[in-house]
């Protein structure tokens, strides 16, 4: 059996027509930037987080960017500040804060739900600390509580990286409107995924959201007259209308990510291999990715490709150890280094068979 860690393909075809009439329609308006798909998708996405507002952007990367930039024109945040991150995160989480010439302060995660460990947050506060990016890593929604309690006693922002856990909820809420505010993407492979590049940022606070949104369309609000030194990072009509389409079903397809995960869950019985745990409740848990660990992955690797199973690693490299990033390599991060060798990730989609799972299950335990 061959069985692919994520056919985006079937995703998209299991819309039928949907998809492909609403790009005819969008093609046929003559309307392709800044128009009503995008502002029915951000009210629809503000309505679904709970969060006021929603401003459509380019990408994840552009909206966590545009979220710190807005801080440093509102006068919140100044260069060399600092802002509190997981040290095992995707590496678009620090580009955001370096891009905005703001420090980087690494933060191991917890070894059992890899979001960052909340228990290690304060001891690396200082007068420059201001702001906290929790990132709902593999889908699962963080400790916020904890989060904000810090947030509020030293009185920092906390953006959430709302990349991975598209409709998670965390005691009633959702994620995007779980901090100040949050970034989010729709890259194709997330779990609300556009048909090409797409992002969102979601707040309540009525000054950052305007600053973002002229941020996002060169610094301007009004036609030619430019209140700020921004730059172009739009949601276009074609994305908006695809990205209403399929918010419609997320629930319920993140509803059958968590029945594969639940087989998984049940299914896998190998003493070799770690299974992910689930906190503050399955709600709080959108799977994105299904992420165990191995002490001999390239050995698990091998083996599975060879029985027709894709694999992926989320993610082979910290960004401590980047190339990119020699000034972090310093850093002794052992939680997260260990993780970076162990981690392999399972095919998960909302459409995998109970067939195609009860293989998955049958060879990874016969490991
Ligand atoms: C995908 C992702 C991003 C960036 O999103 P893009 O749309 O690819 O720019 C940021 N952070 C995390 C955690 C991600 O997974």
């Amino acid at each position: 059996m061959e069985i692919p860690f994520l056919s985006l393909k079937e995703i998209t075809t299991s819309f039928g027509n949907e998809l492909i009439e609403n790009v005819i329609q969008t093609v046929n308006s003559g309307w392709y930037i800044h128009g009503d798909r995008c502002r029915q998708f951000e009210d629809a996405y503000s309505t679904f987080t709970g969060a006021k507002h929603c401003i459509g952007v380019g990408n994840g990367l552009d909206a966590l960017i545009l979220i710190l930039r807005a801080y440093k024109e509102l006068g919140l945040m100044k260069d060399y500040d600092e802002v509190i991150v997981p040290a095992n995160t995707y590496i678009a989480t620090l580009l955001a804060i370096t891009a905005n010439n703001l420090t980087p302060v690494l933060v191991e995660p917890d070894i059992t739900h890899y979001c960052i460990d909340s228990n290690k947050i304060e001891q690396v506060i200082t007068p420059k600390t201001k702001a906290i990016m929790p990132v709902h890593l593999y889908g699962q929604l963080c400790d916020m509580d904890r989060i904000l309690e810090i947030a509020r006693n030293f009185g920092l922002k906390v953006i959430e990286d709302a990349a991975q856990s598209h409709g998670a909820i965390y005691k009633g809420r959702r994620s995007g409107n779980l901090g100040d505010a949050a970034g989010h993407s729709f890259y194709p492979g997330k779990n609300l995924g556009a048909l090409g590049d797409a992002g969102a940022v979601t707040t309540s606070d009525d000054e950052l959201a305007s600053m973002v949104r002229a941020l996002a369309n060169y610094g301007s609000q009004k036609k030619y007259v430019n209140l700020t030194k921004g730059f172009n990072s739009r949601l276009d009509e074609i994305q908006a209308g695809i990205l209403t389409v399929k918010l419609a079903r997320l629930d319920a397809d993140n509803q059958l990510r968590r029945n594969v995960v639940e087989a998984y869950q049940q299914g896998i019985r190998n003493h070799k291999i770690v299974l992910p745990v689930v906190l503050h409740g399955e709600a709080a848990h959108v799977h994105h990715v299904y992420v165990v660990r191995v002490e001999d992955r390239e050995d698990f690797q091998r083996y599975l490709t060879h029985k027709g199973i894709q694999t992926v690693i989320h993610y082979p490299i910290p960004p401590h150890k980047q190339e990119a990033y020699k000034e972090l390599a310093h850093l002794s991060l052992p939680i997260t280094e260990q993780i970076h060798r162990q981690v392999i990730s399972l095919p998960l989609s909302p459409f995998l068979t109970k067939e195609q799972i009860a293989y998955v299950i049958d060879v990874v335990n016969a490991w």
